[in-house]
């Protein structure tokens, strides 16, 4: 007998497990079940990021991010408070370690000031000091509602409260067949055959092939992006007290190499952002030829390849090399040498790309017949989950209600 629900989250990410949260808030009668395909929660973006709660500084006024953002950043201090998760608001600086970077740093303050992030103060080179004595620039932005935290002890407590409220997570449980039936959707699992009133596809680095299964054909395609990082030595993590980063370039949608204190005590370095060769490839030698194909055939890929060929490029090589690695971060933090950088981890980001070549930068949203879609949840999709999922959980009830 197939198991019947109300609905089925796909995907046991922050994401999924944030929207589960807010959908059982609103209607706690609701029969839900989030189908995850690995064999825990937290397994791929949300358990590989830097961890930091961002305070939304960097977003367009007006759009998903920067609401979501300073929303859910409120509402992720107030339920690690809630839970007694450990997590640290430390402060961050953004240095502009050149003038040239000078208008972009005030553009960031007037963003931030417009998003209603508090606090925010512009640095001199002494100021910045202060703050973070090791750092050099020509200026800074100091944003202190800036935190630090762990979101998989953020994602394992949200999935302890969803299976207290009679959610049945099912682990091991790959989405790969959606099939409409009258009134209802039969979806097909590796723990077996689920049937749902409705369906939100919350599946990340796999959430364009999950809308595909169920006919939908989304403008966008997941390419995958590789980010490594690496440590300072313990012997040198006094280098750093808080968040470190440089002015983002504004024709991308990553924030640099930067140096972020973590919850645990550490300080990392990173991440880069190299094309990864497999949607869950977390090493250099990590390849899956389907997954790469997909990629390459993708007119959207070739477009954009084209546009970033020479970062592309640098990218690569900063990959490979460990002095260049340590050249960049040396902008922000001239002390720090080669021999103070160690092994560290890596993730993989989603990020949805247009057929017309464009790295979608806003979240990306969409409601269709049964189902709804996140088709891009890049950073600081941890830090708004819980702001997102309220998001979703209204627009994808609503939209059901009014087609049913
Ligand atoms: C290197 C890096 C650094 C980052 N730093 C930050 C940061 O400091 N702060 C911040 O706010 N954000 C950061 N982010 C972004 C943040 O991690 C992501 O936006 C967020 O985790 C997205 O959550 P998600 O639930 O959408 O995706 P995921 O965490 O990837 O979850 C998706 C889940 O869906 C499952 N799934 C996929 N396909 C199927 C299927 N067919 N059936 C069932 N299950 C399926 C997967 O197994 C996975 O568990 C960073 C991301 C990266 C990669």
């Amino acid at each position: 007998m197939a198991q019947v629900y109300d609905i089925v989250v796909v995907g046991g990410g922050i994401v999924g497990l944030g929207t589960a949260l807010a959908l059982k808030a609103r209607e706690p009668q609701l029969r839900l079940a989030i189908a995850e395909k690995g064999a825990r929660v937290a397994g791929h973006q949300t358990g590989h990021n830097s961890g930091v709660i961002h305070s939304g500084l960097y977003y367009k006024p007006g759009s998903l991010k920067a609401q979501l953002c300073v929303e859910g950043g409120r509402r992720m201090v107030a339920f690690c408070q809630e839970h007694a998760i450990p997590y640290r608001l430390c402060g961050k600086v953004v240095v502009a370690t050149e003038t040239a970077e000078l208008d972009r740093l005030a553009e960031l303050h007037r963003r931030g000031t417009a998003n209603g992030v508090p606090g925010l103060r512009r640095l001199g080179p002494d100021e910045l000091k202060e703050i973070e004595p090791h750092a050099a620039g020509v200026a800074a932005l100091h944003v202190p509602s800036t935190g630090i935290v762990d979101y998989t002890r953020v994602s394992e407590v949200m999935a302890e409260l969803l299976k207290q409220q009679g959610v049945d997570l099912l682990l091991n449980a790959e989405v790969t067949g959606v099939r409409e039936e009258p009134g209802q959707l039969q979806v097909t699992t590796g723990q077996g055959t689920l049937l749902t009133r409705q369906l939100i596809n919350c599946a990340g680095l796999h959430s364009d092939r999950v809308a595909r299964l169920m006919g939908v054909e989304p403008d966008v395609q997941i390419v995958p992006f590789r980010g490594e990082y690496y440590f300072l030595r313990p012997e040198r993590a006094n280098l750093v007290r808080g968040l470190i980063y440089p002015v983002p370039d504004p024709a991308l949608p990553f924030l640099g190499v930067h140096l972020t204190s973590t919850v645990h005590g550490r300080v990392e370095a990173g991440p880069n952002a190299v094309l990864a060769l497999a949607r869950e490839g977390y090493t250099r030698t990590s390849f899956k030829g389907s997954d790469l194909w997909e990629t390459l055939r993708f007119s959207g890929f070739q477009t954009m390849a084209r546009r970033f060929w020479r970062t592309g490029c640098y990218e690569y090589y900063r990959s490979f090399s460990k002095r260049a690695f340590a050249r960049s971060l040396q902008k922000l933090l001239p002390a720090i040498t080669v021999d103070d950088l160690a092994p560290g981890g890596a993730g993989v980001r989603a990020q949805a790309i247009t057929s017309q070549g464009a790295l979608v930068d806003d979240f990306r949203i969409v409601h269709a017949g049964r189902a709804s879609h996140v088709l891009n949840a890049p950073s600081p999709a941890a830090t708004a989950s819980l702001a997102i999922g309220e998001h979703i959980a209204q627009t994808a009830r609503e939209t059901f209600a009014r087609a049913n």
